[in-house]
């Protein structure tokens, strides 16, 4: 098996002219964590969108653990072990923390037997024991993250996208998500993720890959891409 749990050659997408993604080529290590950074607009969620089926890409294709992935349906993507945390959760705000958790489990890639086994160690790994039976409604933002994040980890990823869930947290809760996020890598997914704070980007990441309008522009260490000019100039300059 390759070192690289998923690889993407020169994958483009472009909305009426609007040229989101340009011709990325990038591979993510099997058993990282690895962060996609840049300015909004830079491509991000759309290449996310296109790793994950939500999304047919114009050219270009995705290998996910040996397999060719690209223009897959979303099902299909998620069944074979990609899981997505989006931005905005939505969970069942009626449900308990644990009932959501489940329901994660139960559309993942576990059997009916294993459902509680694995919805608890998702609770476990979030951190959200002691929240279990929590009505949603009930949740703090932070605790709104952990919950979209045990969700998708219950469905037992071998690659976790985790769409910018730092936004929003205060300091503390921003190093609870790191801690969370080393966690899961632990237990044997890899881990791709976007996001805003960089200093929670600097704390986690193996490898920093810089996007800017859809090109890929730098790839590194988070020293090396802290470094870099043209990505101080694109985006750490910045005051975003
Ligand atoms: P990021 O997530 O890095 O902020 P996006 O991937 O959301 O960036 O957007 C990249 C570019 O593609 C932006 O110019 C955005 O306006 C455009 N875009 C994204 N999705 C669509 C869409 N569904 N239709 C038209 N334009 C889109
Ligand atoms: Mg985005």
């Amino acid at each position: 098996m390759s070192d690289h749990i998923l690889q993407v050659a020169n994958l483009s997408k472009a909305f009426r002219g609007v040229r989101a993604v340009q011709d990325v080529t990038l591979a993510v290590e099997r058993g990282a964590i690895c962060s996609l950074i840049g300015p909004n607009g830079a491509g991000k969620s759309t290449l996310f969108n296109l790793l994950t089926g939500y999304l047919p890409p114009d050219t270009g294709s995705v290998v996910f653990d040996g397999r060719e992935i690209t223009a897959l349906a979303p099902e299909a993507i998620s069944h074979l072990g990609i899981a997505r945390a989006f931005q905005i959760a939505k969970p069942f705000p009626g449900m308990t923390v644990r009932e959501n958790v489940r329901i994660g489990a139960l559309f993942g890639r576990t059997g009916p037997r294993d459902v509680e086994a694995v919805t608890s160690h998702a609770l476990g790994l979030a951190g959200l024991q002691d929240l279990h039976d929590q009505e949603a409604r009930e949740l703090t933002v932070g605790q709104l993250r952990r919950l979209e994040v045990a969700r998708a980890v219950a469905a037992r990823p071998s690659l976790l996208l985790a769409d910018e869930p730092c936004a929003g947290l205060n300091h503390t809760e921003t190093l609870e998500m790191v801690e969370i996020l080393r966690r899961i890598r632990s237990a044997g997914a890899t881990v791709l993720l976007v996001e805003h704070d960089m200093s929670a980007v600097m704390q986690v990441s193996d490898t920093v890959m810089v996007l800017e309008t859809g090109r890929l522009i730098a790839r590194g260490t988070p020293e090396e891409v802290t470094r870099n000019p043209a990505v101080i100039t694109a985006y750490l300059g910045t005051d975003e």
